[in-house]
């Protein structure tokens, strides 16, 4: 799929019209050119071409797609209005409502949208959508508006860039696909992407490039093992390669963490075929040639998509041993697949066919216009509000991201999955840093709640909150990792320094280099057999540092099991490292009486940790289930469990839980006591 044409003159795009429409429609809209280019002469765009140029390229892209000669004349006409003093009435009396209705949409589209700032976004959205339901040419007109826009976006000031940018990424390319008009999709996202972010747009692109004659031989080869096995059952078809553009790259590398390679040596080809019957001849061909991957198969003939999208896919092991991404459809199909709904209108003006037009078989075109109803009246249904509405307009197409507002009604992409934490580090490096809680659509949520398209999210901060080390299990985006991960290293040198320093300023040194010397020698066993971590006996890796000393082997008392976050104290033990005490355990408390105790310090994430915890609740049905559910909810892992009644109708319920730290526990604790039934909730005490 290529771009669409960059018309410089009204020659190129009239030739194309009349080869296509014939030259009385061809006259029919050289007359809404020539009011157009009256109605604009003087008006010049910020590329410094003269305004025309604009609906000359609306109306090249419209043709295209394949329109009727009253969208593209309504295309040409499309800024009049608006911009110049011609009027509706002016428009219905010369070129009859149909055009002026058309060309009213379009206008209200914008409208709506230069207002969305200050009201409610999704909302918006859903009238602008609906406004339009009654002619989609209305939609097509405003994508191809769109696209000529964001082509001639580098002439703009900076800072509408890249609002536009992300209106086309997060709404019109969104709208494009559901339209099934992916040509304009894929438009839309590269050059919106391109101006959102240059660096990476032009590293994908010369990567690209650099793989580009290593594609085309893979591609050579796979057309001639092909050709010659088809030919061998006579099925004719045209293989092609398939270069994904440049956004899908950038956002499965965003989305799914992948690297540039694993993304580039993914081969991909399209098959077209002449019939229906052939796509599934083919597909037989290539599983015999190539071992297909489980769970890969996708039929979208029999079930096409909701954008009447029809094609199957398959992945292979290909000739080289690698990944092979399979698309198999006729020309039909390929057609609807780059033009969508437009190819409906190619059809009913298919009077003269050529290359863009599809001669849809009988049948299809039914089913088209019944498939076609079904998703406008999906988009109508009153019961659905704007917020379900939003997310059933953005699942179809963005299963991997949602999208959630700002208080101010701006849009913000995350990946599927991500958390309140992980929009407060989008938001700001130091909102992240400093979050407490969030509110979604004005309620209280915690930290840890997962985004869903249309959630309007709130960050609350607040100055002396500081990150946990569980907030790395919170977060599921990389970059807010990436944010975290700097603080506690920042965190653990400044505290690394400071311990030293302190070391350094109390003249009698706390730990002496002999006793040291000593301590170090104990060697860190690793478990033979993965058994119950509350029975290991040999000291582990729990991100403890000594007197400062980071290397120094310790033990976590199984007496008290201190947890990071919990204030401690360090005793030298012969021969067995240092051991580990919580600084309130009353072993420890015995102790320091006669042994000498050493600081120590949690330095940051290390191994979890067991700790038993016992819960006492009322003993109703279910509630045990209500409490391991409630663990669940924190991630954590349950090593044992157990539960016993008592003849006062009370049950008390013991977990062993691996904990990485005091907030995870305390999260825990607090949720289990927000049981009804549950009586205490508490980390036992020995
Ligand atoms: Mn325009």
């Amino acid at each position: 799929m290529g771009l669409y044409q960059d018309i410089k003159d009204k020659t190129e795009l009239f030739d194309a019209i009349d080869k296509r429409l014939g030259t009385d429609k061809a006259q029919f809209i050289e007359k809404a050119y020539d009011v157009a280019y009256k109605m604009h002469d003087g008006q010049k765009r910020l590329s410094g071409e003269p305004y025309i140029i604009h609906p000359m390229n609306v109306a090249s892209i419209l043709d295209e797609l394949g329109l009727d000669e009253r969208a593209i004349a309504a295309g040409l006409l499309h800024d009049v209005v608006e911009d110049t003093e011609y009027s509706k009435e002016d428009m219905t009396r010369e070129f009859g409502e149909d055009i002026a209705d058309l060309v009213e949409g379009v206008t209200k589209i914008s409208e709506i949208k230069s207002q969305s700032k200050e009201t409610e976004a999704a909302e918006n959205i859903r009238k602008m959508l609906l406004a339009t339901i009654k002619d989609v040419r209305v939609m097509l007109i405003k994508l191809a508006d769109k696209t000529h826009n964001v082509r001639t976006l580098k002439y703009q000031p900076v800072e509408k860039q890249k609002r536009i940018a992300k209106e086309v990424l997060s709404l019109y390319a969104p709208i494009a696909g559901r339209l099934g008009v992916y040509k304009v999709k894929f438009e839309l996202e590269d050059l919106a992407f391109q101006s959102l972010h240059p660096e990476e747009y032009q590293e994908i692109k010369k990567r690209v490039a650099a793989k580009k004659s290593e594609r085309d031989e893979y591609i050579e080869k796979i057309k001639i093992i092909l050709k010659q096995r088809l030919a061998e059952i006579n099925i004719d078809a045209r293989i092609d390669g398939r270069a994904k553009h440049f956004y899908s790259i950038y956002r499965k590398m965003v989305t799914k963490e992948k690297s540039f390679s694993e993304i580039f040596d993914l081969r991909a080809v399209r098959i077209i075929t002449n019939e229906i019957k052939d796509c599934y001849g083919v597909l037989g061909i290539v599983h015999t040639l190539w071992t297909p991957i489980p769970g890969r198969f996708k039929d979208y003939i029999a079930t096409p998509k909701t954008n009447l999208y029809q094609s199957l896919h398959t992945t292979v092991f290909g000739p080289d041993g690698r990944p092979m991404e399979v698309q198999i459809r006729t020309k039909e199909m390929n057609a609807i697949a780059e033009n969508g709904i437009a190819a409906h209108w190619a059809y009913k003006e298919s009077a003269n066919i050529s290359k863009s037009n599809v001669v849809l078989q009988n049948g299809v075109e039914n089913a088209f216009r019944t498939k076609w109803l079904e998703v406008l009246k999906s988009w109508q249904d009153p019961s659905l509000d704007s917020k379900e509405f939003l997310e059933e307009l953005q699942y179809d197409l963005h299963e991997d991201e949602v999208f959630v507002f700002t208080p101010k009604g701006e849009i913000v992409e995350m990946p599927k999955g991500a958390t309140v934490l992980d929009y407060a580090f989008r938001i700001h490096t130091d909102v992240g840093l400093h979050a407490r809680g969030g509110k979604i659509n004005g309620r209280m949520v915690t930290l840890r709640t997962e985004l869903k398209s249309g959630d309007q999210v709130e960050i609350i901060t607040e100055k002396s909150s500081k990150p946990s080390p569980i907030w790395l299990r919170i977060v599921k985006t990389s970059s807010a990792r990436q944010k975290l991960r700097a603080y506690f290293r920042r965190l653990q040198e400044e505290s690394q320094k400071e311990t030293i320093a302190s070391v350094l300023e109390n003249a009698a040194p706390v730990i002496d280099e002999n006793t040291l010397k000593e301590i170090k020698k104990v060697k860190i066993k690793k478990p033979a057999s993965k058994t119950s971590l509350s029975k290991q006996q040999e000291p582990k890796e729990y991100g403890i540092s000594v007197a400062g000393w980071t290397d120094v082997p310790v033990r976590i008392a199984s007496c008290c099991t201190p947890i990071p976050g919990d204030e401690i104290v360090g005793f030298i033990t012969r021969g067995r490292g240092v051991s580990v005490h919580k600084k309130d355990c009353t072993t420890a408390l015995k102790q320091s009486e006669w042994m000498k105790t050493i600081p120590v310090r949690w330095e940051g994430p290390g191994e979890p940790i067991p700790v038993q915890i016992e819960v006492r609740a009322k003993d109703v049905q279910g509630i045990y289930l209500s409490m391991v559910e409630s663990i669940s909810t924190t991630e954590t892992n349950i090593l044992e469990a157990g539960a016993s009644s008592h003849p006062n109708g009370t049950l008390t319920a013991k977990f062993m839980l691996e904990v990485e730290h005091l907030d995870q526990l305390k999260e825990i604790l607090e949720n289990l006591r927000m049981i009804q039934g549950v009586i205490f909730a508490e980390r036992v005490k020995k």
